[in-house]
């Protein structure tokens, strides 16, 4: 066994056994404190309470006069105007019996004024207001604190903040927010078959796609991608952009990590001294995937085909990322739907079927979207999810129920997940 390779028990290991390894090693990120403004989205660290009282005054819930409900108990009541209230103005006077002040929605209940009677069911000219029905004591009056009071408990550590928490933060004036950092991502990818897209020629040579996928990818979990562009497939140029990479707090590698004569990921992170955590796992497409740990990184060695890449970095690297920002939901909610076409391998591996969903009948459908080889990019293009044929399984008959992951949902806050 080369210094390089993981223990064997670590290799040709099960999706559920690499997912436990990978999400075992993976460290939990620092805390950092953004503008509240900045945090939707983002894993809350501290546990937030109310400082003030919200609302901080009795107020009105509507438009129309302030009063004694006293005064009303013999309806109609004829009552004498002497204020207008609009919202954010506070009276100065006490309201004495017999007496009304025209009111707004949210402005504050004058003293002496223990009820709000609605414009609707008065009749008002001049300074006198004519209150038709009785009206309760209390009624309409928004109580101070009847939202939150000081020491109200709004989010606890752990929770997504949602506009509906960032609302809350602002009205109890907190303008920044602890919340868990982003992880910073290197992406390095390795070929020397590859060029940027903006230099595609008609040599044979292809975009590294899988450039842009990651980014696109690691930017939809809220990780931020730093793209260290293509490395040729040469021990001596690898080494030197991985040890740029360290720079960052995760680190992506595409291709080269199958056993071709040019594959030196493996070698090269043996050589940095990196501890190699496993590879290769039994799935469909993806399987040469390498796990390791660099200085205290965790680094994804991603097989190159561009399905494998994404397929291996919607199972192992968005939840590990997820786990790092400390969501508690890592995986991508899964739904049962009925396979419309029959499907058939050998055993020994999962398989991950790139499937659109469609609905006939009541019936959820999931049908292939074409080829599935893991270079045929298309057919996850049009993939909404991933059906998953478990590993022993050889024959799926067409009209079976299959588990799918749904690839366009998050559900990070509410949905159970895979
Ligand atoms: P490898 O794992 O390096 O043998 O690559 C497997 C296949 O994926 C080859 O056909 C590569 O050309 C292709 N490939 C590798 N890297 C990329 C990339 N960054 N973008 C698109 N295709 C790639
Ligand atoms: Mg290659």
């Amino acid at each position: 066994m080369r210094e390089s390779e993981p223990r064997p028990e670590r290799t040709q290991v099960s999706v559920a056994e690499a997912r436990d390894i990978i999400l075992g090693t993976v460290r939990q990120l620092v805390a950092e404190t953004v503008s509240t403004s900045a945090a939707q989205g983002r894993v809350l660290c501290e546990e937030v309470r109310s400082e003030r009282w919200i609302p901080p005054l009795d107020n009105s819930g509507m438009d129309g006069f302030a009063l004694r409900a006293e005064d009303t108990r013999e309806a109609p009541a004829e009552l004498r105007v002497v204020e207008d209230l609009p919202a954010g103005r506070r009276s100065e006077r006490k309201l004495a019996p017999g007496e009304a002040a025209r009111i707004m929605t949210g402005a504050a209940i004058p003293e002496g004024a223990d009820a709000v009677v609605m414009q609707e069911n008065t009749e008002y000219s001049g300074n006198r207001v004519v209150v038709r029905a009785s009206v309760e004591f209390g009624e309409n009056v928004r109580r101070a604190g009847s939202d939150v009071r000081q020491g109200t408990l709004i989010a606890s550590p752990g929770a997504v903040l949602t506009p509906a928490h960032i609302g809350m933060l602002a009205a109890i004036g907190r303008t920044t927010v602890q919340v868990t950092t982003r992880p910073r991502v290197a992406i390095l990818a390795t070929g020397d078959e590859l060029v940027e897209p903006d230099r595609l020629t008609d040599d044979g040579r292809i975009a590294s796609s899988n450039s842009y996928a990651l980014q696109a990818a690691l930017r939809g979990v809220g990780a931020e991608p730093v793209y260290l562009g293509i490395v040729p497939d040469e021990p001596a140029a690898l080494s030197e952009q991985f040890r740029r990479a360290l720079a960052c707090d995760v680190v992506i590698s595409t291709g080269g990590v199958s056993v071709g004569d040019r594959d030196w990921i493996k070698l090269v992170l043996g050589q940095l001294g990196g501890s190699m955590q496993l590879w290769r796992v039994r799935m469909r497409p993806g399987a040469p995937l390498v796990f390791a740990m660099l200085q205290d990184r965790p680094v994804f060695g991603l097989p190159g085909n561009p399905v494998s890449t994404l397929v291996t970095f919607e199972q192992f690297v968005r939840p590990a990322l997820l786990r790092m920002m400390r969501y508690e939901r890592v995986f991508r909610p899964v739904e049962s739907a009925l396979l419309a076409e029959d499907y058939n391998k050998p055993p020994g591996r999962t398989h991950f079927v790139r499937v659109m969903l469609q609905e006939r009948e009541g019936q959820r459908y999931a049908f292939p979207t074409g080829n599935q080889s893991s270079a045929i990019l298309l057919s996850m293009v049009r993939a909404d999810g991933l059906a998953i044929v478990p590993e022993e399984t050889t024959h799926v008959e067409a009209g079976t129920e299959v588990q799918v992951q749904l690839l366009a949902r998050d559900d990070l806050r509410t949905e159970p997940g895979f």
